[in-house]
């Protein structure tokens, strides 16, 4: 709970922030449509805007009928050509470094292998020396580039700054990413899980007005998934909401998962999990149209395939990709059932396989009544937000505290 009150200059920053929000979702607003919008006095928002103009963040564009008669009314845009944030994703065995335009369009952006464990301090350097290339390269003045957004896996510490763990992206435990990287690029910073960086961004970008609540499913590599509550992203007591990949889904006998247990949702339903299990039943007998598809060599099992094989026929593909669409649709259910959210949405390539989408849409179905049917979607910007996530983090960060980098 909130306990300290706001001073003059919390209040101005928050009017601030208000108005930049309000032009980001709506487009072009007038003076006076957006004090009616904030209930401020139109002299109020004269000054608000007044400053906004100055600091080079707003711009008049023209006039627009005001519905009286012939009067016009200025209307006032985000200049969103003129500043731009860096971004940069710390994943396992690669990382990504971008630079966004605040309204989330991509300047640029680059995948950077990584090692398993990488070594952390050198790492950051490195991204930090590929961050600043990348922005000089094309064409970013250093001054326009208000600050850094890092999303990274894992878990982040109470401070917001630290990375606590990685899941083995980065060879140490505790390490203090955002003074780290502040350090190699002299640019203030924001850190976020990664997943979470995802909905902040699908938010941002979807502009119109956002339910209640949204949970957020990514089926990467691994599953994770983010909750957002009231407009704000839920980080839970030891910062692990959420982490829905790791429920317990065989109790024995299941199959290692890289969080260290074993039998995890992950390792059944994840996309690298259902290619790992064809793979280890690929036959003739068994999986005959996979088998046929991929000239019976393992290494040409793709998820795309197996779930390919599963839709022409094959019963063993099948098996495989229903047990992971039961598991995962289990899972999505008790959330329903828990949180009562507004809208889930999917994020991921195996959303866009019609085989996997029917399968998880029947077994949402399963047992549910109809106050509980699942307002279920796809991301409308599936596969679109990885490489501007991070840097939006930051231009998230910025709007929220009213445009002012202090
Ligand atoms: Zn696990």
């Amino acid at each position: 709970m909130r306990t300290e009150g706001d001073n003059m200059n919390g209040l101005k920053r928050q009017n601030r922030a208000a108005v930049l929000m309000n032009l980001h979702r709506y487009g072009g607003l007038s003076r006076k449509r957006l004090a009616a919008m904030l209930r401020l006095t139109p002299a109020a928002m004269t000054k608000i805007v007044a400053e906004l103009i100055s600091e080079g963040l707003v711009y008049e564009e023209g006039s627009m009928p005001s519905g009286g008669a012939g009067r016009r009314e200025i209307t006032l845009r985000l200049k969103t050509d003129s500043f731009c944030t860096l971004g940069v994703s710390i994943g396992l065995k690669k990382a990504s470094v971008s630079a966004v335009r605040i309204d989330g369009a991509v300047i640029a952006s680059e995948t950077v292998p990584l090692p398993n464990q990488a070594p952390a301090e050198e790492t950051v350097k490195m991204l930090s020396e590929r961050l600043l290339t990348l922005a000089r390269e094309n064409g970013v003045d250093r001054e326009n580039v208000l600050g850094l957004g890092i999303a990274v896996r894992g878990v982040i510490a109470a401070d917001g700054r630290t990375v606590k763990t990685t899941f083995d992206a980065l060879d140490t435990t505790d390490f203090p990413l955002c003074d780290r990287f502040e350090t190699y690029t002299g640019l203030p910073s924001v850190l976020s899980n990664n997943v979470r960086a995802l909905l902040a961004a699908q938010t941002f970008l979807s502009r119109e007005e956002q339910p209640e609540s949204i949970f957020f499913l990514r089926c990467g590599s691994g599953i994770g998934a983010a909750f957002s509550a009231g407009g704000e992203i839920l980080e839970g007591d030891k910062r692990q909401c959420a982490e829905i990949g790791h429920i317990p889904v065989i109790k024995r006998g299941g199959k290692p998962c890289h969080c260290g247990k074993s039998g995890c949702l992950e390792t059944i339903a994840s996309p690298a999990a259902i290619r790992e299990d064809a793979e280890a039943c690929l036959s003739e007998t068994e999986t005959p149209l996979l088998w046929k598809l991929t000239n019976g060599k393992k290494d040409a099992v793709t998820t795309a395939r197996v779930l390919d094989a599963a839709r022409g026929g094959d019963a063993g593909a099948a098996r495989i990709c229903d047990r992971a669409a039961e598991a995962l649709a289990d899972a999505l259910k008790s959330v329903v059932y828990l949180l009562d959210p507004g809208k889930l949405v999917l994020y991921g390539g195996i959303f866009e396989h019609p085989y996997f989408m029917s399968r998880l849409s029947a077994e949402m179905d399963v047992g549910v009544d109809a106050a509980h049917a699942a307002p279920m979607e796809k991301s409308r910007f599936n596969g679109k937000l990885e490489p501007c996530a991070a840097g939006l983090l930051y231009t998230i960060h910025f709007y929220k505290n009213g445009g002012m980098t202090e």
